[in-house]
């Protein structure tokens, strides 16, 4: 049998069932072995018949003594009863429709049955147990349990994996010995015989760390392969006016150790004559801005001009008022460039830009227009890089010649994470709060005391403050989603006399958005109903209420982002979580949530509740569905696979060289035409 040949040439694969394992994406034997089992049952211990307990399924080792053919059902309507003995009890074994069994049991032969013993009028029985001879041990072990779709059976299943794996001819090893050495793999071929059927503990544990690595080591090689070729080390602009100490000095506080130690990373890139390609995350209020602001004063004191751009016109607004106000003492010039200008005002700025007589500029996606073109730009700076793609990115970097980039996010992804799926980049983390900052109570609370939580929020509403209403999601419609949202609009409207309620969904213009937004920053607008397009980054210190209703259907690191709204002034700000139903994993995330305000930590635990397919959307960022490996928990494998991929890449940047043939055909498999990885 070989691995190219297609999975029809397995006894009992007809078109039906070769259909069925298309589904699961197996064609060919080398995708069926490389199918792996999702769990396992075992069976290494018999138990005699007399040991038996009911409902407790077990493995029976007996000798046949009696095989009854129900005498009024003939045909594929055939019951059989099967009366099977080991001395220690008789047991009775029942198989429905089951005329293709009447010559399978001999007299006096010995199986193994496994199945869910049952009494019936004193008799114990077992309907329809697994079965086989004894001398075959088949069904004794440890077996695999795969996820199936319907019309295969465990039982099948385990006979085909069974059958290839005793047919394929032994797999050549295709990783260099020295990495096979040096990580203590065991072979392949043992991993993928030992990954089905393992003997024992142990094995199944050295088979299963050799597939993890083989898989993430195509996915690592995969992404740095795809990004060698849009980064590399490319000369980079030398800003060799480095010193920031002026700027920082006027700040009006201490920058956090954390601060400094970020900032010192970057201006050691702008000094190191390489572009600079770095990603700074911090959670919410950890002080992203002011590292924008160094760098910036960097670029603009060595002769450059600098941008910041920001997902949406509000926060471009808040930055250039922060921006202006600061860099005023320093005499450097602020502009701002956002959708909503008028053609004239635009006009002026542009003038102004390609003069070099605006030295930064903020603005939102505008910025990327062709006509904007700058005299000398040496930085561009994202905020909340997650809203933007890697295209737009691109884009802004083309205005200048391979000026400096740096990305802001306060999306917190554990650093394990931030490596693979930011693999072009170097990663900064802000990991601690300036001081003083205030807890925000957090609350999780079912439906029925809803009401109390409104008479919450109106007192509050009654000191002056404002509070964010995140309204329920009902499922995937968005359709549906507006008008839940709308109904609690309404509600809360018809409750809240003499407040502002607005209403903010994701089916909204974005120019509609703005507006409400900033109406709601000026205070115009008590309460936010809104579906979950908070923007990120926006501050409204006087917005002291953040209650998520249907908080059971977010993910730990959304709940943390919208908690991050309040608690941004000097009031006491608090949140409160409304679920529906003590689902466990809700119940599990909101103590998380009521326990801890910390970002890193939390995207911890988010990353060990969700499993790893839906994490912060992966795929969006070019990660493929992994089959056996996990980014959540086999973190250590991750980074011994991070050190041997860096090391293959950098020798060999597109795997042409022989000994990397099998590496390269591995890489290509798992991203699949999906990724259009060209190698
Ligand atoms: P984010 O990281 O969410 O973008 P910001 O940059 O908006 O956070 O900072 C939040 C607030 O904290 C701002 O008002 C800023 O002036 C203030 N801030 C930043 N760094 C410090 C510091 N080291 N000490 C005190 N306040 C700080
Ligand atoms: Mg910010």
């Amino acid at each position: 049998m070989e691995l190219n040949e297609t999975v029809s040439v397995l006894k009992g694969v007809g078109p039906k069932k070769q259909a069925a394992l298309e589904k699961l994406g197996i064609r060919t034997i080398a995708d069926l072995v490389n199918f792996f089992p999702r769990d396992y049952e075992d069976r290494r211990q018999a138990r005699s018949i007399g040991e038996l307990e009911e409902e407790k399924p077990a493995l029976v080792r007996a000798k046949v003594e009696l095989v009854v053919k129900d005498p009024y059902r003939k045909g594929r309507k055939q019951i059989l009863r099967v009366l099977v003995s080991d001395g220690t009890g008789n047991l009775e074994l029942i198989f429905f429709q089951a005329s293709y069994l009447a010559n399978t049991f001999q007299i006096g032969k010995t199986y193994d049955f496994f199945g869910r013993p049952a009494a019936n009028f004193g008799k114990l029985q077992m309907i329809h147990p697994d079965y086989a001879v004894s001398e075959k041990g088949l069904i004794q072990g440890i077996l695999p349990v795969y996820p199936l779709t319907s019309g295969l059976s465990q039982k099948e299943m385990r006979l085909w994996q069974r059958t290839a794996l005793a047919g394929i001819p032994e797999m050549e090893e295709y990783l260099p010995k020295e990495i096979v050495e040096r990580n203590r793999l065991c072979s392949c071929h043992y991993a993928v015989s030992n990954v089905h059927f393992p003997k024992d503990k142990q094995p199944l544990l050295a088979a299963k760390y050799r597939l993890v690595f083989d898989e993430l080591m195509a996915l690592q090689l995969g992404l740095l392969a795809a990004r060698q070729k849009t980064t590399g080390s490319k000369k980079g602009l030398v800003f060799h006016r480095g010193d920031a100490k002026a700027y920082i000095d006027s700040l009006g506080y201490q920058l956090t150790g954390a601060q400094q130690k970020v900032a010192a990373e970057i201006a050691g890139d702008l000094r190191s004559g390489r572009v600079m390609n770095r990603l700074v995350q911090g959670d919410v209020g950890s002080g992203k801005t002011a590292i924008a602001e160094i760098a910036l004063y960097q670029a603009v004191k060595s002769g450059f001009q600098g941008v910041f751009m920001a997902p949406t016109e509000l926060l471009a607004k808040q930055h250039f008022e922060g921006l202006s106000k600061s860099f005023q003492p320093h005499g450097v010039t602020v502009g701002i460039l956002t959708g909503s200008m008028t053609a004239k005002e635009k006009r002026q700025v542009l003038e102004r830009l390609a003069l070099g007589e605006i030295q930064i500029l903020v603005g939102t996606h505008a910025i990327i227009q062709p006509d904007v073109t700058f005299q000398n730009l040496g930085l561009v700076i994202t905020d909340e890089q997650h809203r933007f793609g890697v295209k737009q990115r691109t884009a802004l970097s083309e205005k200048g010649s391979d000026p400096h980039v740096l990305v802001m996010t306060a999306t917190p992804i554990p650093r394990t994470l931030a490596v693979i799926l930011y693999g072009d980049l170097d990663v900064s983390i802000i990991d601690e709060l300036p001081p003083g900052r205030q807890q925000i109570i957090t609350k999780a609370i079912d439906e029925g005391q809803r009401q109390t939580c409104y008479d919450f929020v109106e007192k509050e509403l009654s000191k002056g403050r404002q509070a964010y209403v995140v309204a329920p999601l009902i499922d995937e419609s968005e359709v549906l989603d507006v008008k839940s949202a709308e109904a609690l609009y309404q509600e809360l409207q018809d409750r809240m006399k003499g407040y502002q309620v607005a209403l903010l969904h994701g089916a909204m213009k974005q120019k509609e958005k703005d507006d409400i937004m900033t109406r709601f920053y000026e205070n115009q607008i008590q309460v936010l109903v809104s579906t979950v397009v908070i923007e990120v980054g926006i501050n409204v210190p006087n917005a002291t209420v953040m209650v998520i209703e249907n908080a059971e259907r977010f993910g730990l690191a959304q709940l943390h982002q919208l908690r991050g709204r309040v608690g941004r002034g000097k009031h006491q700000s608090y949140c409160v979580l409304v679920s529906k139903k003590s689902l466990e994993v809700a119940v599990k995330r909101a103590e998380i949530m009521v326990s801890s305000q910390d970002g890193f930590y939390i995207a911890e635990q988010d990353l060990k509740l969700r499993g790893p397919g839906e994490i912060f959307g992966t795929r969006q960022h070019g990660v493929p569905d992994l089959a056996i490996a996990d980014l959540g928990r086999h973190t250590k494998i991750l980074n011994d696979v991070k050190k041997e991929a860096d090391q293959i890449i950098k020798e060999d940047p597109s795997l042409k060289q022989p000994v990397h043939a099998g590496m390269k055909q591995r890489v290509l498999k798992l991203f699949g035409d999906d990724f259009s990885l060209k190698l």
